[in-house]
This record gives C-alpha cells, sequence and structure tokens, in this order.
C-alpha cells in the first residue's frame, strides 16, 4: 500500500467529536511506549505526525489520522499511565471501551506489544478483550531491531504461551521502526481490512 497523502484530522473524547465521513478506521492500542506513534510515522512516512515521547500517558485522546483520503488511522491513548489516577484511567478505560464497542467504522485493531518482553498484565487483558469485539486483529511485536538474532525466532511461540493466538481473525507480525522490518505487511494487512 503506498500512502501518497496523510494529515492529523481530530482528537476527540466522545462520540460526538469523531470523524463523521464514514471512512474505514483501524484502531491502535498499546500500552505507554510500546512504539506507536513511531509505527503511525513509519507507516504514513512522516516524521512527526503522530507524536513520538517517552512521557506516558500523555496522549489521553483518540487521535484521528487521515490517509490517502481513504481511511483513518486511530491512536488509542496508551494504558498503563501509572501517574494517572483511579479516576482518570476509569474515564480513559470507558472512552477507549465506548469507542471500540460502538463504532461502525472500526474495521480492524492492531495491539502493540514490546518484543523484547513478556507481555504485561495489562497486554493480556487488552488482547482478551480485544477477542470479545469481533474484529480482525493484528498482534505487531514492536522493537524487533532491538532482539539479538537468537531471539527473534523465539518472539511468536513465547508471544503464544501468554496470548491464546489460534483464532480466524487474529494475525501476528514482527515489526520495527528503524529497520521498516515488515512495514510492507503491515500496509497489505491494513489495506485488506480498509478495503472490505
Ligand atoms: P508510544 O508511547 O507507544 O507512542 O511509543 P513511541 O513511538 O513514542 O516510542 C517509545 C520509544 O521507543 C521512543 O524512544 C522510540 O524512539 C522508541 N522506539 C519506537 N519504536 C522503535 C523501534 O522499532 N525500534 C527501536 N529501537 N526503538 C523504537
Amino acid at each position: 500500500m503506498i500512502i501518497k497523502q496523510s494529515k492529523y484530522a481530530v482528537s476527540a473524547v466522545k462520540e460526538s467529536q469523531y470523524p463523521q465521513d464514514d471512512l474505514p478506521e483501524i484502531a491502535l492500542a498499546g500500552r505507554s511506549n510500546v512504539g506507536k506513534s513511531s509505527l503511525i510515522n513509519t507507516f504514513l512516512g512522516r516524521k512527526n505526525l503522530a507524536r513520538t515521547s517517552s512521557q506516558p500517558g500523555k496522549t489521553q485522546t483518540l487521535n484521528f489520522y487521515l490517509a490517502n483520503e481513504a481511511f483513518y488511522l486511530v491512536d488509542v491513548p496508551g494504558y498503563g499511565f501509572a501517574k494517572v489516577s483511579q479516576k482518570k484511567r476509569e474515564q480513559f478505560g470507558e472512552m477507549i471501551q465506548d469507542y471500540l464497542e460502538t463504532r461502525a467504522d472500526l474495521c480492524g485493531l492492531i495491539l502493540l506489544i514490546d518484543a523484547r518482553h513478556q507481555p504485561t498484565k495489562d497486554d493480556i487483558s487488552m488482547y482478551n478483550y480485544a477477542l470479545l469485539l469481533n474484529l480482525p486483529i493484528l498482534v505487531v511485536c514492536t522493537k524487533m531491531d532491538k532482539l539479538k538474532k537468537n531471539e527473534v525466532q523465539q518472539v511468536q511461540s513465547r508471544l503464544g504461551k501468554y496470548l491464546d493466538l489460534n483464532h480466524d481473525n487474529v494475525t501476528v507480525l514482527t515489526f520495527s521502526s528503524v529497520t521498516k522490518l515488515h512495514l510492507a505487511e503491515l500496509g497489505d494487512w491494513i489495506e485488506d481490512k480498509v478495503s472490505e
């Protein structure tokens, strides 16, 4: 898939603020610092469109990025915000659930997990929750360039110990924003989902 155009469209915390143009949407979720902004920037071929930062939990809105005037990538706030109060966490939870459970334009969910570590409790809960949504799911193992050669082969089998990956709607991809590993495959998956 060739991205010819992309732009930041809107940030939203409730349905009335979501885009109204009925284009297909792909949501991206993952814990803070997993490499979500980097993946969005890499995929869109932009340096700083999605803000990359090392301040966990800073992005607290759903951010919509329009690609090729044809579909949106939706950056879902990172989960696991240590510095945020319980009340705020619940509000984020509700906002995210509202969006993921009711948005008719949503046609796929990308769940990012850091390839260097075993999935966290939050990763596992998010994945199990995602399975209930009845959406195509792409599990992306990020930062593959940081792994040693002998670790590369083990990523998927280790993930399979924590997540039940055996579902028709689930695909797993290893990825790096630095080397662009499997960028084309990421594009293929997205293209397939937004054109269905
Ligand atoms: P976000 O919080 O999930 O949006 O994460 P960011 O995209 O801001 O990335 C968090 C940190 O990980 C930043 O320092 C990035 O430069 C770094 N990072 C992201 N993706 C990769 C990757 O594929 N390889 C390496 N080596 N570092 C990455």
